[in-house]
């Protein structure tokens, strides 16, 4: 039987699969391929634009300017040691007031936030550049881009399929796809996959800025630990298993050093905040 709303359908569907084939291309800091489908600047503006509402979330920005000029300290360290410095990417750092959950997250573009919960769990500088070394490591893969191009794709494909039923797509209907993906990046659920290479990342950025990256292992087990309490740490929902995510840090560890880690990185004394 033919129906021209079938073909419509197959049409649609090709035109999301083409689109997102066609935004594929090769990060230069990850050397992956992947399909983007914002540009930097629209991610930078994605990330600046949901800023308020985030850190809203997590208590609004820690009024405590010590921690605040600890953490960006460290985050600034990171990123020029790296050679992220000129990346295009505007990255800040800063702390949230909530001192019940246990996170950190990061959105396009640059910001990247740690919640007071997790900053006082710290022990040592190089934890605290293993986390944040993690979040730099989902904004220069540009895991949320990628996010969203999937879910271009994904709403191409169910559109095609929904095409029989619904009237074409028309402005109030794209308005509505935008809306749901900001809300989406407020929930910052990545893959597994986006987790270990932003951990691989963590190690490379961690080690480069002068950090022992063995720091990354600890910071699992501190996290682990925070979980056998009351209330599950927000953590867990956006950053699976750290069990087998630190088999995986041992081994990127391992590949980088296949020596042993050298003397000179340095695990630093956590500064009071
Ligand atoms: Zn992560």
């Amino acid at each position: 039987m033919r129906s021209p709303r079938l073909l419509i359908a197959v049409l649609m569907a090709v035109v999301a699969l083409v689109s997102y084939y066609a935004a594929r291309q090769e990060n230069p800091i990850t050397g992956k391929t992947q399909s983007i489908a914002l540009t930097r600047d629209q991610e930078i503006v994605l990330g600046l634009q949901s800023m308020p509402a985030m850190a809203a979330q997590f208590g609004g920005l820690d009024p405590n300017e010590a921690a605040q000029r600890y953490v960006t300290a460290v985050g600034v360290q990171l990123v020029t040691r790296s050679g992220l410095g000129d990346s295009g990417y505007e990255f800040r750092f800063g702390v949230l007031a909530d001192r019940r959950t246990v996170n950190a997250f990061a959105l396009p573009g640059g910001p990247i936030f740690i919640t007071r919960a997790l900053l006082d769990r710290l022990e040592d500088d190089a934890q605290l550049a293993g986390i944040l070394g993690h979040e730099i490591g989902h904004v220069v893969g540009r895991h949320a881009a990628e996010r969203i191009a999937k879910d271009q794709l994904f709403q191409g494909l169910v559109g095609a399929v929904g095409v029989a039923t619904v009237d074409g797509p028309g402005g109030g209907q794209q308005a509505a796809a935008l809306a749901q993906m900001v809300a989406q990046l407020v929930q910052l659920k990545y893959g597994r996959d986006d987790e270990l290479e932003s951990d691989r990342l963590g190690v490379r950025f961690v080690s480069e800025a002068g950090y022992d990256p063995r720091a990354l292992i600890r910071v699992m087990e501190i996290l682990e630990s925070a979980s056998g309490g009351g209330g599950q740490p927000e953590f867990f929902s956006t950053h699976p298993d750290p069990g087998n995510r630190r088999e995986l840090i041992q081994q990127a560890i391992k590949e980088r050093f296949p020596d042993g880690v050298p003397s000179h990185l340095t695990l630093g004394r956590r500064r009071g905040t």
